[in-house]
């Protein structure tokens, strides 16, 4: 064991009245290795601040959730959610585990396109498709989901020269009892919208409408919820069939899905609050299964599941820049990273472990990004060891939207590892460099 630093004794005013009668299970052992790999050979080799992926834990959360909801129902699909990761190495992982893709836009579409994905097995989502984005889903027969009558009409337009129809649903959304309302995306399920969209596309002769799709919001932590989209969707589905004729192949759940972070503000941790997949799975297939449809009529059940797939798969390895005492005495450290590389620091309350042995005294403290911007805190108040500069952390559960909302923004984004399954370490995206950064400025010379 490495020699404990000194640290001179500090007088501390006693907060009696924050004591938490919870074990916040604050860690008592460092945080040396992911997968076997130590943490300190990962920083020596790719540097500091270092995003990690778990090949293993990826698989294992892809497997658990298939399987909560395919013990349940016949005929299950998931669709992997770009957005909230779209670095090829991960996005090929879930293709191979069988996922296909949803994207949200004309360049998530490509990727998917370039990684591999059948044209019928992508999902295309979002109120911002464009024309020729449209048209190219349309040649792919991929499926189409629409978010709004522009969209509707644009499509319908688009195919009038056309002698394919393609494959449509439609986005609903719906009062589902968490507020505020998603309303902004899709039809609305109440107000009579969702099936006159529905109307206007059987009517049109030039769309099939194939599907049904929702997606009533992100880290929903209220299981009911899910049974009333359910309810709402299976609604729709059975309308379709009997008052129109145009029995509907899939109803499309979305994601929502909450991974076992701690939300800001939440006075329990997410590891001992939020509901299984299991909870999730049984309300959402109970919910169809006795709906009424005929067993041979029972629709695909597609998943669009993101962040409970991805976020407990990545670690951010980062570095102790400073410790400094703020002018009220409490202690204050500085990272090399900060929320432009950690945007879910603005959401969460990350867990943060120190990555080397520690003296066992826990003080209240707050994590600095390095960026100049009174905004840059990872952590306003965490319980922490002393950590000196040099130190290493490993920050927890980073997999879903850090890799795709970080910011190019005062310092490169840093490189990406993945942890093989065999153990063995892969660069899957390089740290950023001057040159990538310039790439696409245009040099310009203006004279005086
Ligand atoms: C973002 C998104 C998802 C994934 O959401 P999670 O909350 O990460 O599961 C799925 N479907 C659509 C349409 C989305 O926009």
């Amino acid at each position: 064991m490495q020699k404990l630093k000194y640290e001179r004794p500090f007088i501390k005013k006693l907060n009696a009245g924050v004591m938490n009668k919870f074990a916040t299970g604050n860690q008592s052992n460092p945080v040396t290795e992911i997968d076997g790999v130590p943490v300190k050979k990962l920083i020596t080799e790719h540097g500091s601040p270092l995003f990690v992926l778990s090949e293993k834990k990826i698989r294992r959360n892809y497997r658990a959730a298939l399987r909560a909801f395919d013990t349940r129902y016949p005929k299950v699909q998931f669709a992997w959610s770009y957005k909230t990761n779209y670095l090829n190495a991960v996005c090929n992982v879930f293709h191979q585990e069988g996922s296909w893709g949803e994207v949200v836009s004309g360049f998530e579409y490509q990727k998917a396109i370039k990684n591999g994905v059948p044209g019928n097995q992508i999902i295309f989502n979002g109120p911002g498709k464009k024309p020729e984005e449209l048209l190219l889903a349309v040649q792919n027969d991929s499926l189409i989901h629409i978010d709004h009558f522009n969209e509707l009409y644009t499509l319908i337009a688009i195919c009038a020269g056309l002698s394919q129809k393609p494959r449509v649903a439609i986005r609903v959304n719906m009062d589902t009892g968490t507020y505020p309302l998603w309303d902004r995306f899709g039809f609305n399920y109440e107000n009579g919208e969702a099936w006159s969209a529905i109307g206007k596309i059987i009517a049109s002769g030039k769309l099939q409408l194939v599907g049904l799709h929702c997606h009533i919001g992100t880290f929903i932590l209220n299981v009911s919820a899910y049974e009333k989209a359910t309810t709402k969707m299976c609604d729709l589905a059975m309308r379709c069939k009997t008052d129109l004729n145009n029995p509907i192949q899939y109803l499309d759940m979305g994601g929502g899905f909450p991974s076992t972070n701690t939300l800001k503000g939440a006075y329990l941790p997410g590891i001992d609050t939020v509901p299984s997949i299991d909870d999730f799975a049984e309300a959402i297939t109970t919910t169809i299964l006795n709906f009424g449809f005929k067993q041979t009529e029972l629709p695909l059940l597609i998943l669009e599941s993101g962040r409970l797939l991805i976020d407990d798969a990545g670690y951010l390895l980062g570095t102790v820049i400073a410790n400094k005492r703020l002018s009220d005495g409490r202690r204050a450290l500085v990272m090399d990273f900060g929320v432009n590389t950690l945007f879910t620091s603005f959401w969460y309350d990350h867990q943060v472990s120190p990555a080397q042995e520690f003296n066992p005294h826990l003080e209240p403290m707050t994590l600095y990004g390095p960026l100049c911007m009174n905004i840059d805190t990872i952590r306003e108040n965490v319980n922490l060891p002393l950590l000196n500069a040099g130190d290493q952390v490993v920050v927890h559960k980073v997999g879903a939207y850090n890799m795709t909302q970080w910011m190019q923004f005062i310092t490169y984004r840093p490189g990406v590892v993945m942890i093989a399954e065999t153990g063995r370490v892969e660069l899957i995206r390089s740290p950023e460099t001057l040159e990538y950064v310039e790439a696409m400025e245009n040099q310009v010379q203006y004279s005086k």
